[in-house]
């Protein structure tokens, strides 16, 4: 028989959502409106809102609501957008939609994040051409440089679109990820760090940004008795239903953070005395990462010939789910010859790096399967 499967990162309800859903039930607002959507917006703003407040719209994800913050920055066909290529898909997908064009920015060591020295690059090179955002992403819940990405951005007059997909409950400077910039997007898709089933949000603290995406997200329907549209619109709201799930999972995203930094710690005492073995890292005190995933990096030079794609294929023998980092999005076939400014750091991580099961809902049991595991291979 088969062990039961260990999920890199498996939804993991409060136990208040139920009650949020059928509520949504009770009063047959199961609509892409209601009063959960409301609350959940206000629940985002309020938790991420500090000296200023951000405004909240709820989406059908993550990629929707990148999709939005660029057409609120205005990109069209032919502009650039600079985008750190050490990301997942749905950071880029979206400046696809827009016929945009893709400048890709490689990682620095310390956060694994967009590079500001290979982002000033591209801007000498770029500098008088149309490029009109830039997209960072906090990867694996760890802040970008934002201060000197932030002073790039200023100097261009360019504007940041942060993908902060997933790093919900993460800092810098001590101010939330997600509020950086001029616009940002969420994700509570179902392996992120909280989940509403599938979803996501766009906020700013400029409420003209959402109050306009709001109205894209909802066909761009003109004010009238009749139907009337004088701009293409978009069928991007968030349902009532979906709505009362995140809602519940607010309550507990500050446990999930702490249970997720619980799950690094673990496996730093774990490989504390193997050799080869380093993590992703809060560089200093500036930076409080959620650890949504726990990534490390494997040196087969130093752990004797163990690569990633053993430890991978070690953990799926014993039904236990890793993953290698992503796959830089300049190396995809789908980017094939778009414009890459770096030296290589992300293509680095990416041969070295594999993220370890993360979920906040791992026990002690499972937490025992995956280390002997990892004790075999490791000859520990
Ligand atoms: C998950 C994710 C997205 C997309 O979010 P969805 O809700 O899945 O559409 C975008 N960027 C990054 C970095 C992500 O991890």
């Amino acid at each position: 028989m088969t062990k039961p499967k260990i999920y890199l990162s498996s939804p993991h309800m409060g136990g208040n959502e139920i009650g949020y859903v059928n509520e949504a039930f009770d009063t047959n607002w199961i609509a892409p409106l209601g009063p959960n959507v409301n609350g959940f917006e206000t629940d985002i703003s309020t938790y991420l809102s500090g000296r200023k407040e951000t405004y909240a719209a709820a989406l059908v994800s993550g990629t929707a609501a990148l999709h939005l913050a660029l057409k609120m920055m205005n990109v069209c066909a032919g502009d650039v957008v600079m985008v750190q290529s050490f990301t997942f898909c749905g950071t880029t997908n979206p400046v696809n939609y827009l016929d945009a064009e893709i400048v890709f920015i490689d990682s620095e060591l310390d956060t694994w994040n967009m590079c500001p020295l290979a982002l000033k690059n591209a801007f000498e090179v770029y500098k008088n051409k149309s490029v009109k955002a830039i997209m960072p992403v906090h990867l694996y819940g760890m802040p970008a440089k934002m201060n000197e990405i932030q002073n790039i951005a200023d100097q261009y007059g360019v504007p940041i679109i942060e993908d902060a997909a997933e790093a919900l409950g993460s800092h810098y400077r001590a101010q939330n990820c997600g509020t950086f910039g001029e616009i940002a997007a969420l994700s509570f898709n179902g392996n992120k760090i909280i989940t509403s089933s599938g979803g996501g949000a766009l906020v700013s603290k400029n409420k003209n940004y959402i109050d306009e995406a709001l109205f894209l997200a909802t066909q761009a329907r003109d004010n009238a008795l009749h139907y009337q549209h004088s701009q293409v619109g978009y069928n991007y709201r968030m349902s009532n239903v979906v709505a009362g799930i995140g809602r519940g999972q607010m309550e507990v995203l500050d446990e999930r953070v702490a249970q997720r930094r619980d799950n690094n710690q673990r496996y730093r005492e774990f490989f504390s005395d193997v050799d080869g073995i380093t993590f992703q890292t809060e560089p200093d005190s500036d930076y409080f990462s959620n650890y949504w995933l726990t990534a490390i990096l494997i040196d087969p030079q130093l752990t004797v010939g163990i690569t990633r794609d053993d430890v991978q294929l070690a953990l799926k023998a014993e039904n236990i789910e890793s993953r290698p980092l992503w796959k830089p999005m300049h190396m995809q076939p789908v980017h094939e010859g778009t414009k890459f400014f770096g030296t290589g750091v992300c293509e680095q991580l990416f041969e070295k790096g594999l993220c370890l099961p993360s979920g906040s809902n791992l026990t002690v049991k499972e937490f025992d399967r995956i280390f002997s595991a990892l004790s075999i291979i490791f000859k520990k």
